[in-house]
């Protein structure tokens, strides 16, 4: 029944968001259609099923509203990653550098065993810093990225050069 859904129609462009000459990709219209949401998180899980993912790790907050149906229909859990201060438990943390500055995301100490296969995911990916860090976050926990995957790549900003030698999955480019 999802079949004949086209993702790019539920993605709309936000000029100037959150500033002047960035076009933000915002990802509500797609949320709020219950058949392109299946859609979007079938095709996104599709591809991993065969691939011995032993668990989904996703920062926070949109990475959430795709990881968690997707652990789902995969069959796994979930491994939430946040910014710091927001895990109750022991956390380790790895930085990541923005426009000004560094910040930081944090997982519990204990959330992967060495060896399990990792799917990361998010919904954008940009300059691919977030994704970095959450790839490091699963590399020092002894774990393995299988792949990151994302509803969308901004393909000119270069992130998926940044994750290398990541494997890198999207269904949408622009
Ligand atoms: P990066 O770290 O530069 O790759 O930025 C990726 C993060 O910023 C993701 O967690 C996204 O949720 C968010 N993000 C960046 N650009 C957009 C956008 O155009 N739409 C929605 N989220 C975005």
């Amino acid at each position: 029944a999802t079949d004949g859904i086209t993702l790019d129609d539920y993605i709309r462009n936000i000029p100037d968001f959150p500033k002047p000459g960035i076009q933000f990709k915002d990802i509500t219209p797609l949320l709020s259609h219950p058949e392109a949401f299946r859609a979007a998180v079938e095709r996104l899980a599709a591809p991993f099923a065969d691939r011995g993912v032993d668990a989904i790790a996703a920062a926070e907050a949109r990475g959430f509203l795709f990881a968690a149906p997707m652990a789902m229909t995969l069959g796994v859990g979930l491994v939430p990653i946040r910014k710091p201060g927001k895990l109750p438990f022991t956390t380790v943390s790895a930085e990541y550098a923005l426009e000004y500055g560094n910040d930081r995301l944090e997982m519990h100490s204990d959330a992967l065993e060495p060896g399990r296969r990792i799917l990361v995911v998010d919904d954008v990916l940009a300059t691919g810093g977030t994704m970095k860090a959450c790839c490091d976050l699963v590399r020092n926990a002894g774990a393995e990225v299988v792949a990151c995957a994302f509803l969308i790549e901004l393909g000119f900003l270069k992130g998926r050069e940044k994750l290398e030698p990541y494997e890198v999955f999207s269904l949408l480019s622009y």
